[in-house]
């Protein structure tokens, strides 16, 4: 798949200490073959090349940073601008109800799509209702009936009335039971038609919705894209919702929509049940589709909050490996203002066993720490393998703590250093140095 292809090309990348624009082309020959594999329409594939080769070719690299690394960040940054940059929340009714148009093709998922959606937002404590308007299948209404029951959300039905007059009906019922979210579940067809888009054309007329959004299927690539381009000329598009993200799609749909339609992926469902939807975050998909977790979300997070001064002192530690006692408290520090440390090592793959360390972050404990540390001696910061039993004890007196929590303070450390060794590499970022030629 694309993540797979995207890392063997970076992988010849990594080891080189420079690249020159011919290897800044080789890369992106591939890269260019690889999205077109995933089925990315070709114009946007030819778009995207250019612009990732105009940033890298000439472009600052950061510092120890190898240049290969330095075009992932690029393809990287690119890729979140192709899909929007950031999420893209849903519309609001300046007055109650908000109303959502749900649309699309037979079987791409919108009835299931209609309830998830109801159930997100019930869990924000909106109240949802929603409105069956696909009357043509009689086991449609009832599909989303069952849905409705299992999350306890009210389904409008008027069983086979015109969806017109049901979507309309399905408003005033709405106001009069405070329910200040419609999701009407429209009809699909297997192929777009006249008759579909009349129907759909009329509801909108009708209803005037805040949003109509297309329900896709991801895994049919360039398909979906073009589906997304005639609903979009046809009834205006407020926004897109991928679903079966969670199966081996290619990528292409994600890629392409937002460059094609100018619409914005507002959701994504990624699998049959219903808490299965997410909103969709361009930044977490390119990292998805670059095959490294959330790495680089952490990298720029760490940019923006450690300084780079006591970066590059700690990049010397680690070099040194004298990591200690005060660097560990400086670091822990450092990641409290980053933000919640368990949001942080889950982006980091492999790194679930660190996890525990999270607990020790919260406004308490770390002024038990910080306590605790500064106890020790300055020796004993710096070397804790001297800290023994009665050592242990004189520390846990004076900082008002107990010897088990020196303990597991101590515990911590060690498993912060490797930690911090693991991921040496991140600090390298900070600072500024050669280019690309
Ligand atoms: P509709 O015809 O557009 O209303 O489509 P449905 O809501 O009936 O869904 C068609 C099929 O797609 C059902 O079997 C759903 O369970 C499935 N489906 C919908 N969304 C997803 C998704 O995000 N992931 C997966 N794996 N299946 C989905
Ligand atoms: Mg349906």
């Amino acid at each position: 798949n694309l993540s797979n292809k995207f890392q063997e090309v970076f992988k010849k990348l990594k080891g080189k200490g420079k690249l020159t624009e011919e290897d800044v082309n080789l890369a992106l020959r591939e890269v260019r073959i690889a999205l077109l594999e995933a089925d990315v329409n070709f114009q946007v594939v030819k778009d995207f090349i250019a612009k990732v080769k105009e940033k890298a070719v000439g472009h600052e690299v950061l510092e120890s940073l190898t240049p290969g690394q330095q075009v992932i960040k690029i393809v990287h940054e690119e890729l979140i601008n192709l899909m929007g940059k950031t999420n893209a929340k849903l519309n609001d009714a300046g007055s109650p109800p908000t109303i959502i148009m749900l649309v699309g093709l037979q079987g791409a998922g919108k009835t299931t799509t209609a309830a998830k959606l109801a159930h997100f937002l019930k869990k924000q404590g909106k109240k949802p209702l929603l409105v069956a308007a696909d009357i043509y299948r009689p086991a449609a209404i009832k599909q989303l009936q069952v849905l409705g029951d299992a999350i306890d959300v009210p389904v409008f039905t008027m069983g086979e009335q015109s969806p017109v007059d049901i979507a309309k009906a399905s408003i005033n019922f709405a106001k009069s039971n405070l329910k200040n979210y419609v999701i009407i579940d429209t009809a699909g067809r297997l192929h777009i038609n006249e008759e579909l888009m009349d129907e759909l054309k009329k509801i909108k007329e009708e209803v005037s919705p805040h949003e109509i959004l297309l329900v896709v299927d991801a895994m049919t690539g360039q398909d979906a894209v073009n589906v997304a381009k005639s609903f979009n000329e046809e009834l205006g598009l407020t926004g897109v919702i991928l679903t079966k993200l969670d199966g081996d799609t290619k990528g292409g749909a994600a890629l392409s929509v937002k460059a094609v339609t100018g619409c914005p992926i507002k959701f994504a469902g990624m699998g049959e049940k219903i808490e299965n939807l997410e909103p969709f975050y361009p930044d977490r998909m390119a990292s998805r589709i670059l095959g490294m977790g959330d790495v680089l979300t952490l990298i720029e997070k760490a940019q923006a909050a450690i300084d780079a001064e006591k970066a590059l002192k700690m990049q010397e530690k680690l070099k040194s490996r004298d990591f200690d006692l005060e660097d560990f408290l400086d670091s822990l520090q450092q990641i409290k203002k980053m933000g919640p440390l368990e949001q942080l090592l889950g982006m980091i793959p492999g790194m679930g066993k660190v996890k525990d360390i999270a607990g020790m972050v919260d406004e308490k404990e770390l002024k038990h720490i910080e306590a605790i540390i500064y106890s020790m001696t300055p020796e004993e910061r710096r070397k804790p393998e001297i800290i023994d039993g009665s050592r242990k004890k004189r520390i846990a007196k004076g900082s008002g703590t107990s010897i088990q929590e020196v303990n597991r303070l101590l515990k911590q450390f060690e498993q912060m250093k490797k930690m911090m060794k693991q991921f040496g590499g991140m600090e390298k970022q900070l600072k500024k140095g050669k280019k690309i030629k």
